[in-house]
């Protein structure tokens, strides 16, 4: 696993625009992009199905016959 922290040599482009990012706004470029990007998260990957519930009471089934 390789982390480089020094940032200051690494030309990062705005995930929106590909504008040079400014550090008050990473990894976008201003706060528009920060918003645009928010915006599409919430519309595309926000969805909560609530005809979907699970059952919190239904018991974990445990095989004994595996315990020695
Ligand atoms: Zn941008």
């Amino acid at each position: 696993m390789t982390t480089a922290m020094n940032d200051n040599n690494v030309k990062a482009k705005c995930a929106i625009c590909e504008k040079p990012v400014a550090a008050a706004y990473r990894p976008f470029c201003s706060k528009r992009c920060a918003d645009v990007d928010l915006n599409r998260w919430l519309t595309t990957g926000y969805r909560v199905h609530t005809d979907e519930e699970p059952d919190p009471g239904e018991p974990i089934p445990i095989d004994l016959e595996n315990n020695p």
